[in-house]
């Protein structure tokens, strides 16, 4: 990743925090870190690492401001998400470039990025239906229930660096439009969209000083918010261990939490799918974003004889020769660079255990890796051991295993056999194996005939087993449950 430095080269600015409704200089006792366009390797900004110190102001202008945000009438709270919205689409465009220049993905794929990111405050101005309560009259002579949803105070978010516009969106509308006041810690590595989505939500008036907050950096400033006594919930998305961290401290602390973690999905491809179908949406699935997505489909698993798994084999191997590799904002990319030349190194890493006995490599994506030292084409192998790390563990980046499985039934239980359950897909032309792949895989985000089955923002994300610690996930009515509290009052007259 980036190296640490105390001193911002000068051609490039210093991020700074927002605080109370004001850009602020991080004290950053760490100093801080580059951020580097992947594609060319050129400096764009430097990540000041905020202290402690950075994320007590941050989190007391945002305390200071939630009482009055709080009794604002919640359909003056959803006006606000809506000139939110208004917003976010005026600048669509520039914060599609932003996350193609920062994070890599191709300007397409992030222009998908930022409407999935919009409609997530679409789904949260629906927020004066999504509080209402509940009731219940008469439980006793002259007794009634009353149920109300309350915010939870000031709640913080820590995001990753593969979706750095929509990731952030899952979280901020939601949260405030339910009452609360927000303190945003974005990824170190790609955090100048959420510098714009701030910029943005500063000229909208119907959003007071205080009730968004930024602050830039790493560990230490993730360590400051979980350590924060009035910091009441955390909403975390990254690595699995990461996750576990932030859901162990969070608990210890007496926050509620959503720590959404990594993931190792599958793509099922049965004897009878129609190829023309399920060839481009793996493609789209394994190679998209470079393999950098929690959806990425990054093992086939190949059901029937052995004939019909080789003829696959061949056909995604033939498929994924033909993808073009390059920078996000070139004409026809499919697959961009990785987020930084680790990530590269790590895949090439993969591929070289391959060679060294764990299976066969069919497509070696290993080539230039350009200016940024982070362009990988894309890779195919195959395991005989379906329990190698290849094919469980994630890795990040435009690398598809392949494993062969005899019936629906094995692949079904070579897919439960993962820790993770974000998401999976099955190919076929079968009603009953879509049905009875729905029924039984343990995963919470599953497709038929779909590479990437993203819900849209009114769903949850809704991943299972390691790729999330926490009951609640972001989105849809999960994220009202997560972002309130309920109060049950007994009344007689
Ligand atoms: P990451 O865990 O490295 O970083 C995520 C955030 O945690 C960043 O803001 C980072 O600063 C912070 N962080 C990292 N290490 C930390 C530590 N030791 N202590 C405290 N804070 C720390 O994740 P990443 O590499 O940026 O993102 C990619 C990962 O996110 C992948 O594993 C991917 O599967 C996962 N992801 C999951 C979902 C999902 O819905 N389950 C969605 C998107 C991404």
């Amino acid at each position: 990743m980036a190296t640490v430095t105390r001193e911002a080269p000068p051609e490039a600015r210093t991020l700074r925090n927002y605080v109370a409704g004001a850009w602020v200089e991080a004290t950053a006792p760490e100093g801080a870190l580059e951020d580097r366009d992947p594609a060319t390797g050129e400096l764009a900004a430097m990540v000041p690492l905020s202290g402690a110190g950075d994320v007590d102001a941050a989190v007391a202008a945002a305390r200071e401001a939630q009482p009055a945000w709080r009794q604002l009438a919640p359909q003056r709270r959803a006006r606000a998400v809506m000139a939110l919205r208004e917003a976010l689409w005026a600048r669509r465009e520039d914060l599609a470039r932003l996350v193609t220049a920062d994070m890599g993905k191709t300007l397409d794929d992030a222009r998908g990025e930022v409407l999935r990111g919009i409609e997530s405050t679409e789904s949260a101005i629906a927020i004066p239906h999504l509080l209402k309560g509940e009731n219940l009259e008469g439980v006793a002579r002259g007794v009634d229930v009353e149920l109300v949803r309350q915010p939870v105070g000031v709640v913080g978010a820590i995001t990753p660096f593969n979706f750095p516009v929509m990731i952030p969106l899952w979280f901020l509308p939601y949260a405030i439009a339910c009452g609360n006041t927000f303190v945003l810690k974005p990824s170190e590595r790609d955090p100048r969209p959420s510098e714009l989505i701030y910029e943005i939500a500063d000229a909208i008036e119907e959003i007071p000083d205080g009730v968004l907050n930024l602050v830039h950096g790493g560990r230490d400033a993730v360590n400051g918010l979980l350590a924060h006594p009035d910091v009441e919930a955390i909403s975390f998305v990254g690595q699995a261990s990461t996750a576990r961290y932030i859901a162990e401290r969070s608990a210890a602390a007496g926050k509620r939490f959503q720590a959404l973690g990594g993931a190792k999905n599958s793509l099922v491809v049965m004897p009878d799918a129609d190829l023309d179908v399920t060839l481009p949406a793996i493609m789209g699935s394994a190679f998209g974003a470079a393999g950098q997505r929690c959806l990425a489909g990054s093992v086939a698993v190949l059901v029937g004889d052995r004939a019909r798994q080789d003829e696959v084999r061949d056909a995604l191997v033939a498929a994924a020769s033909e993808l073009a590799v390059g920078p996000g904002d070139g004409d026809g990319v499919d697959v961009c660079p990785l987020v930084a030349p680790e990530a590269r190194e790590r895949i090439d890493a993969a591929l070289a255990a391959t060679e060294g006995g764990e299976g066969e490599v069919l497509l070696d994506g290993r080539r230039d890796p350009g200016p940024g030292g982070t362009m990988a084409g894309p890779s195919i192998v195959e395991v005989s051991d379906p329990e190698s790390e290849l094919a469980r563990e994630e890795l990040f980046g435009p690398l598809l295993t392949l494993v062969r499985a005899p019936d629906l039934d094995t692949a079904v239980e070579f897919v439960n056999g993962s820790r993770y359950g974000n998401a999976g897909s099955i190919f076929t032309t079968s009603g009953a194996a879509a049905r009875a792949y729905r029924y039984g895989v343990e995963a919470g985000m599953l497709g038929v005939n779909v590479g990437v089955a993203a819900p849209v923002a009114w769903f949850p994300f809704s991943g299972w087993k390691d790729s999330i610690d926490g009951d609640l996930h972001a989105n849809g009515r999960d994220a009202v449950e997560f972002y309130t509290r309920k109060k049950v009052l007994t009344s007689r007259w």
